[in-house]
Protein backbone atom coordinates (compact mmCIF):
# COMPACT_ATOMS: atom_id res chain seq x y z
CA UNK A 1 0.00 0.00 0.00
CA UNK A 2 1.16 3.31 -0.62
CA UNK A 3 0.92 6.72 0.98
CA UNK A 4 1.65 10.01 -0.83
CA UNK A 5 2.67 13.16 1.25
CA UNK A 6 2.10 16.35 -0.21
CA UNK A 7 2.18 19.01 3.32
CA UNK A 8 -1.01 20.47 4.64
CA UNK A 9 -1.48 20.78 8.07
CA UNK A 10 -1.11 17.31 9.05
CA UNK A 11 2.59 17.87 8.51
CA UNK A 12 3.13 21.35 10.35
CA UNK A 13 3.72 21.43 14.25
CA UNK A 14 2.87 24.06 17.04
CA UNK A 15 5.77 26.61 17.27
CA UNK A 16 5.71 27.54 20.95
CA UNK A 17 7.41 30.68 20.63
CA UNK A 18 6.82 32.48 23.92
CA UNK A 19 8.47 31.99 27.20
CA UNK A 20 4.89 31.21 29.31
CA UNK A 21 4.59 28.31 26.46
CA UNK A 22 1.38 29.98 25.02
CA UNK A 23 0.41 27.98 21.60
CA UNK A 24 2.09 29.70 18.95
CA UNK A 25 1.64 29.23 15.15
CA UNK A 26 1.98 25.58 13.32
CA UNK A 27 4.79 25.90 11.20
CA UNK A 28 5.62 23.20 8.50
CA UNK A 29 8.07 20.82 8.80
CA UNK A 30 6.62 18.18 10.62
CA UNK A 31 7.44 14.50 9.49
CA UNK A 32 4.28 13.14 8.59
CA UNK A 33 5.65 9.67 9.05
CA UNK A 34 5.81 9.88 12.48
CA UNK A 35 1.64 9.32 12.76
CA UNK A 36 1.69 6.00 10.51
CA UNK A 37 0.00 2.80 12.28
CA UNK A 38 3.01 0.93 11.89
CA UNK A 39 2.94 -2.94 13.41
CA UNK A 40 -0.61 -1.37 14.57
CA UNK A 41 -2.09 -2.46 11.27
CA UNK A 42 -0.67 -5.03 9.58
CA UNK A 43 -0.10 -3.50 6.83
CA UNK A 44 3.28 -3.15 4.70
CA UNK A 45 3.62 0.66 3.67
CA UNK A 46 5.38 2.48 1.26
CA UNK A 47 5.84 6.25 1.41
CA UNK A 48 6.52 8.93 -1.22
CA UNK A 49 6.91 12.69 -0.97
CA UNK A 50 4.85 14.31 -3.65
CA UNK A 51 5.12 17.80 -2.28
CA UNK A 52 5.45 20.39 0.46
CA UNK A 53 2.66 22.94 0.40
CA UNK A 54 -0.41 24.07 2.34
CA UNK A 55 -3.44 22.70 0.13
CA UNK A 56 -4.06 26.78 -0.04
CA UNK A 57 -1.18 27.02 -2.47
CA UNK A 58 -2.22 24.22 -4.69
CA UNK A 59 -2.78 24.24 -8.33
CA UNK A 60 -4.08 22.04 -11.31
CA UNK A 61 -0.55 21.17 -11.82
CA UNK A 62 -0.57 20.20 -8.67
CA UNK A 63 -3.63 17.82 -9.02
CA UNK A 64 -1.52 16.78 -12.32
CA UNK A 65 1.30 15.48 -10.29
CA UNK A 66 -0.85 13.77 -7.62
CA UNK A 67 -2.61 11.82 -9.95
CA UNK A 68 0.29 10.64 -12.23
CA UNK A 69 1.61 9.75 -8.76
CA UNK A 70 -1.33 7.47 -7.96
CA UNK A 71 -1.26 5.96 -11.57
CA UNK A 72 2.29 4.63 -10.75
CA UNK A 73 1.67 3.84 -7.57
CA UNK A 74 -1.06 1.21 -8.83
CA UNK A 75 0.85 0.47 -12.23
CA UNK A 76 3.57 -1.06 -9.13
CA UNK A 77 1.39 -3.12 -7.41
CA UNK A 78 -0.25 -0.95 -5.03
CA UNK A 79 -3.64 -2.98 -3.33
CA UNK A 80 -4.38 1.07 -2.06
CA UNK A 81 -3.39 4.69 -2.01
CA UNK A 82 -3.31 7.13 0.73
CA UNK A 83 -2.93 10.85 -0.07
CA UNK A 84 -2.06 12.84 2.48
CA UNK A 85 -3.47 16.57 2.11
CA UNK A 86 -4.28 19.83 2.99
CA UNK A 87 -7.17 20.12 4.29
CA UNK A 88 -8.59 23.25 2.99
CA UNK A 89 -8.83 22.27 -0.78
CA UNK A 90 -8.75 18.72 -0.36
CA UNK A 91 -12.15 18.29 -1.50
CA UNK A 92 -10.94 20.25 -5.26
CA UNK A 93 -8.27 17.56 -5.57
CA UNK A 94 -10.37 14.77 -4.68
CA UNK A 95 -12.93 16.07 -7.13
CA UNK A 96 -10.04 16.40 -9.80
CA UNK A 97 -8.78 13.18 -9.28
CA UNK A 98 -12.16 11.11 -9.67
CA UNK A 99 -12.38 13.16 -12.96
CA UNK A 100 -8.91 12.26 -14.13
CA UNK A 101 -9.00 8.51 -12.57
CA UNK A 102 -12.53 7.80 -13.47
CA UNK A 103 -12.98 3.80 -12.14
CA UNK A 104 -10.21 2.74 -10.27
CA UNK A 105 -9.00 -0.83 -9.42
CA UNK A 106 -8.25 0.22 -5.86
CA UNK A 107 -9.01 2.56 -3.18
CA UNK A 108 -7.63 5.92 -3.71
CA UNK A 109 -8.09 7.60 0.18
CA UNK A 110 -7.91 11.55 1.27
CA UNK A 111 -7.19 12.71 4.44
CA UNK A 112 -5.28 15.06 6.90
CA UNK A 113 -6.28 16.88 9.95
CA UNK A 114 -7.25 20.35 11.10
CA UNK A 115 -4.89 20.22 13.97
CA UNK A 116 -1.08 20.13 13.12
CA UNK A 117 0.39 16.94 12.72
CA UNK A 118 2.95 17.08 15.64
CA UNK A 119 0.68 18.46 18.46
CA UNK A 120 -0.20 16.12 21.40
CA UNK A 121 -4.07 16.39 20.18
CA UNK A 122 -3.37 16.28 16.59
CA UNK A 123 -6.49 14.09 15.05
CA UNK A 124 -3.67 13.09 12.18
CA UNK A 125 -2.84 9.99 13.49
CA UNK A 126 -6.57 8.62 14.14
CA UNK A 127 -7.28 9.96 10.49
CA UNK A 128 -4.81 8.10 9.27
CA UNK A 129 -5.10 5.28 10.24
CA UNK A 130 -8.49 4.93 9.24
CA UNK A 131 -7.18 5.79 6.07
CA UNK A 132 -4.66 3.41 5.86
CA UNK A 133 -7.37 0.98 7.06
CA UNK A 134 -9.84 1.65 4.03
CA UNK A 135 -7.07 1.80 1.46
CA UNK A 136 -5.80 -1.68 2.89
CA UNK A 137 -9.08 -3.67 3.33
CA UNK A 138 -12.65 -1.58 1.70
CA UNK A 139 -13.75 -3.13 -1.72
CA UNK A 140 -13.75 0.47 -2.78
CA UNK A 141 -13.05 1.73 -6.71
CA UNK A 142 -13.22 5.01 -5.92
CA UNK A 143 -11.17 8.59 -5.09
CA UNK A 144 -12.34 9.18 -1.18
CA UNK A 145 -12.16 11.66 1.68
CA UNK A 146 -11.94 9.83 5.21
CA UNK A 147 -12.15 11.96 7.81
CA UNK A 148 -13.44 12.33 11.50
CA UNK A 149 -17.16 11.87 12.12
CA UNK A 150 -17.51 13.42 15.07
CA UNK A 151 -16.33 17.05 16.73
CA UNK A 152 -13.89 15.22 19.32
CA UNK A 153 -12.86 12.02 16.99
CA UNK A 154 -14.10 9.13 19.72
CA UNK A 155 -16.36 7.72 16.91
CA UNK A 156 -15.79 6.13 13.63
CA UNK A 157 -14.50 8.27 10.61
CA UNK A 158 -16.20 8.64 7.98
CA UNK A 159 -16.05 8.06 4.02
CA UNK A 160 -17.44 9.96 1.79
CA UNK A 161 -16.98 10.44 -2.05
CA UNK A 162 -14.41 12.58 -3.24
CA UNK A 163 -16.18 14.43 -5.67
CA UNK A 164 -19.60 14.84 -3.51
CA UNK A 165 -17.37 16.51 -0.66
CA UNK A 166 -17.47 19.59 1.19
CA UNK A 167 -14.72 21.01 3.70
CA UNK A 168 -18.03 22.59 5.94
CA UNK A 169 -16.40 23.43 8.74
CA UNK A 170 -12.66 25.77 9.05
CA UNK A 171 -12.13 24.65 12.98
CA UNK A 172 -13.80 21.38 13.79
CA UNK A 173 -12.04 17.96 13.50
CA UNK A 174 -15.64 16.81 11.56
CA UNK A 175 -14.31 19.57 8.67
CA UNK A 176 -16.09 17.33 5.74
CA UNK A 177 -19.57 16.66 4.81
CA UNK A 178 -21.30 15.05 1.52
CA UNK A 179 -24.17 16.98 1.47
CA UNK A 180 -25.87 15.91 -1.33
CA UNK A 181 -24.62 12.23 -0.88
CA UNK A 182 -24.81 9.94 2.14
CA UNK A 183 -21.27 8.42 3.40
CA UNK A 184 -19.95 5.73 1.48
CA UNK A 185 -19.00 4.10 4.49
CA UNK A 186 -17.29 4.23 8.01
CA UNK A 187 -14.15 3.26 9.90
CA UNK A 188 -13.77 1.67 13.01
CA UNK A 189 -12.36 -1.33 13.98
CA UNK A 190 -12.99 -2.54 10.31
CA UNK A 191 -14.88 -0.95 7.25
CA UNK A 192 -17.99 -0.49 7.06
CA UNK A 193 -19.41 0.31 3.48
CA UNK A 194 -22.61 1.37 2.27
CA UNK A 195 -24.81 -0.13 -1.23
CA UNK A 196 -23.73 3.01 -2.93
CA UNK A 197 -20.38 2.52 -2.83
CA UNK A 198 -18.69 1.66 -5.74
CA UNK A 199 -16.71 -1.49 -5.58
CA UNK A 200 -13.08 -2.04 -7.11
CA UNK A 201 -12.60 -2.41 -10.47
CA UNK A 202 -12.00 -0.52 -14.10
CA UNK A 203 -8.59 -0.66 -16.07
CA UNK A 204 -5.82 1.42 -14.58
CA UNK A 205 -6.17 4.64 -14.99
CA UNK A 206 -4.44 7.38 -17.48
CA UNK A 207 -3.89 10.56 -16.33
CA UNK A 208 -5.58 13.31 -18.70
CA UNK A 209 -2.90 16.18 -20.38
CA UNK A 210 -4.23 18.86 -18.73
CA UNK A 211 -7.14 21.23 -17.16
CA UNK A 212 -8.03 24.39 -18.44
CA UNK A 213 -7.40 27.25 -16.30
CA UNK A 214 -9.55 30.31 -17.91
CA UNK A 215 -12.64 29.84 -15.90
CA UNK A 216 -13.65 30.64 -12.68
CA UNK A 217 -16.13 29.83 -10.24
CA UNK A 218 -18.79 33.27 -9.44
CA UNK A 219 -20.79 33.56 -6.48
CA UNK A 220 -23.79 35.50 -7.20
CA UNK A 221 -24.48 38.25 -4.74
CA UNK A 222 -26.42 41.44 -4.78
CA UNK A 223 -23.42 43.52 -5.39
CA UNK A 224 -22.59 41.35 -8.87
CA UNK A 225 -23.81 44.24 -11.31
CA UNK A 226 -23.94 43.66 -15.28
CA UNK A 227 -20.36 45.53 -15.73
CA UNK A 228 -18.18 43.91 -12.84
CA UNK A 229 -19.72 40.17 -14.13
CA UNK A 230 -18.37 41.25 -18.06
CA UNK A 231 -15.39 42.40 -16.97
CA UNK A 232 -14.59 38.73 -15.16
CA UNK A 233 -15.66 37.16 -17.46
CA UNK A 234 -14.38 38.99 -20.47
CA UNK A 235 -10.70 36.94 -20.44
CA UNK A 236 -12.53 33.53 -19.21
CA UNK A 237 -13.31 30.56 -21.77
CA UNK A 238 -16.00 29.47 -19.15
CA UNK A 239 -17.82 30.44 -15.77
CA UNK A 240 -19.58 28.44 -13.26
CA UNK A 241 -21.94 30.12 -11.42
CA UNK A 242 -22.84 29.50 -7.55
CA UNK A 243 -26.35 31.01 -8.41
CA UNK A 244 -28.89 31.89 -5.33
CA UNK A 245 -31.04 29.08 -4.53
CA UNK A 246 -31.81 26.56 -7.23
CA UNK A 247 -29.88 28.25 -9.49
CA UNK A 248 -30.58 31.81 -10.09
CA UNK A 249 -29.04 35.06 -11.31
CA UNK A 250 -30.33 38.95 -11.11
CA UNK A 251 -32.15 39.67 -14.23
CA UNK A 252 -29.52 42.10 -15.64
CA UNK A 253 -26.92 39.55 -15.76
CA UNK A 254 -28.33 37.38 -18.20
CA UNK A 255 -27.26 39.34 -21.54
CA UNK A 256 -23.68 39.59 -20.02
CA UNK A 257 -24.18 35.67 -19.82
CA UNK A 258 -25.56 35.36 -23.13
CA UNK A 259 -22.90 36.95 -24.53
CA UNK A 260 -20.10 34.57 -22.85
CA UNK A 261 -21.97 31.66 -24.25
CA UNK A 262 -22.63 33.49 -28.19
CA UNK A 263 -18.70 33.44 -28.04
CA UNK A 264 -18.12 30.00 -27.67
CA UNK A 265 -17.68 30.22 -23.61
CA UNK A 266 -19.38 27.96 -21.18
CA UNK A 267 -21.75 28.61 -18.93
CA UNK A 268 -22.25 26.13 -15.85
CA UNK A 269 -25.00 26.85 -13.61
CA UNK A 270 -24.95 25.61 -9.80
CA UNK A 271 -26.18 26.63 -6.43
CA UNK A 272 -24.35 28.71 -3.64
CA UNK A 273 -27.13 27.12 -1.28
CA UNK A 274 -25.01 24.64 1.26
CA UNK A 275 -27.51 21.12 -0.36
CA UNK A 276 -29.70 20.62 -2.58
CA UNK A 277 -28.25 21.80 -5.96
CA UNK A 278 -29.12 23.47 -9.26
CA UNK A 279 -33.15 22.94 -10.31
CA UNK A 280 -33.15 24.70 -13.45
CA UNK A 281 -36.59 24.96 -14.82
CA UNK A 282 -38.27 25.04 -11.49
CA UNK A 283 -39.52 28.91 -11.84
CA UNK A 284 -40.20 29.85 -14.98
CA UNK A 285 -37.81 33.10 -15.40
CA UNK A 286 -34.82 30.65 -14.82
CA UNK A 287 -32.19 30.38 -17.86
CA UNK A 288 -32.37 28.38 -20.62
CA UNK A 289 -30.19 27.19 -23.25
CA UNK A 290 -32.16 29.02 -25.44
CA UNK A 291 -31.41 32.27 -24.03
CA UNK A 292 -27.88 31.78 -22.97
CA UNK A 293 -25.98 29.19 -25.30
CA UNK A 294 -23.64 26.79 -24.01
CA UNK A 295 -25.87 27.05 -20.60
CA UNK A 296 -25.35 23.48 -18.73
CA UNK A 297 -26.48 23.07 -15.18
CA UNK A 298 -24.52 21.37 -12.41
CA UNK A 299 -27.43 19.41 -11.00
CA UNK A 300 -26.73 17.68 -7.62
CA UNK A 301 -23.06 18.31 -7.88
CA UNK A 302 -21.31 20.83 -5.31
CA UNK A 303 -20.20 24.36 -7.43
CA UNK A 304 -16.18 22.94 -6.29
CA UNK A 305 -16.82 19.61 -8.08
CA UNK A 306 -18.84 21.69 -11.48
CA UNK A 307 -15.28 24.13 -11.26
CA UNK A 308 -12.90 21.17 -11.27
CA UNK A 309 -14.94 19.36 -14.03
CA UNK A 310 -15.37 22.31 -16.47
CA UNK A 311 -11.70 22.41 -15.88
CA UNK A 312 -11.25 18.88 -16.82
CA UNK A 313 -13.82 19.11 -19.53
CA UNK A 314 -12.33 21.94 -21.37
CA UNK A 315 -9.04 20.94 -20.80
CA UNK A 316 -9.40 17.45 -22.49
CA UNK A 317 -11.08 19.83 -25.57
CA UNK A 318 -14.59 18.24 -25.31
CA UNK A 319 -17.64 19.68 -25.16
CA UNK A 320 -18.72 21.84 -22.45
CA UNK A 321 -22.07 19.78 -22.18
CA UNK A 322 -19.61 17.07 -20.93
CA UNK A 323 -20.63 18.57 -17.54
CA UNK A 324 -23.46 17.38 -17.35
CA UNK A 325 -22.40 13.73 -18.01
CA UNK A 326 -21.88 11.66 -14.98
CA UNK A 327 -17.68 10.58 -15.24
CA UNK A 328 -17.40 9.47 -11.23
CA UNK A 329 -20.74 9.27 -9.13
CA UNK A 330 -20.62 13.00 -8.90
CA UNK A 331 -24.17 13.37 -10.19
CA UNK A 332 -25.58 10.08 -9.68
CA UNK A 333 -26.15 8.39 -6.58
CA UNK A 334 -25.22 4.60 -7.75
CA UNK A 335 -21.93 4.81 -9.58
N1 LIG B 1 -4.19 25.47 5.36
C1 LIG B 1 -4.04 24.04 5.54
C2 LIG B 1 -4.00 23.37 4.20
O1 LIG B 1 -4.97 23.23 3.54
C3 LIG B 1 -5.15 23.53 6.35
C4 LIG B 1 -5.08 22.07 6.67
O2 LIG B 1 -4.31 21.30 6.18
O3 LIG B 1 -5.91 21.67 7.48
O4 LIG B 1 -2.97 22.92 3.82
Amino acid sequence: MSVLTTGGTIAQQTARTTASGALGVAVPGFDVTRLLPGDRLDVALSVRSVSAKGSKDMRATDWLAMAAAVVEEIAAGADGVVLVHGTDTMHYTAAALSFVLGPVPVPVVLTGSMRPGGDPDSDGAANLRDAVRTAATADLGEVVVVFSGDADRRGPATILRGNRARKVHSTALNAFASPALAPLGAVGESVVLSAHARPKGGSPPRPSPAFAEDVALVTVTPTTTAPLLAGWLAPLSGVVLAGTGTGHVHADLVPVLADLGARGGAVVMSSQAAAGGERLGAYSGDLTPEVVPGLVGAGAMTAEAALVKLMWVLGRGADPEQVGVDRAGELAERW
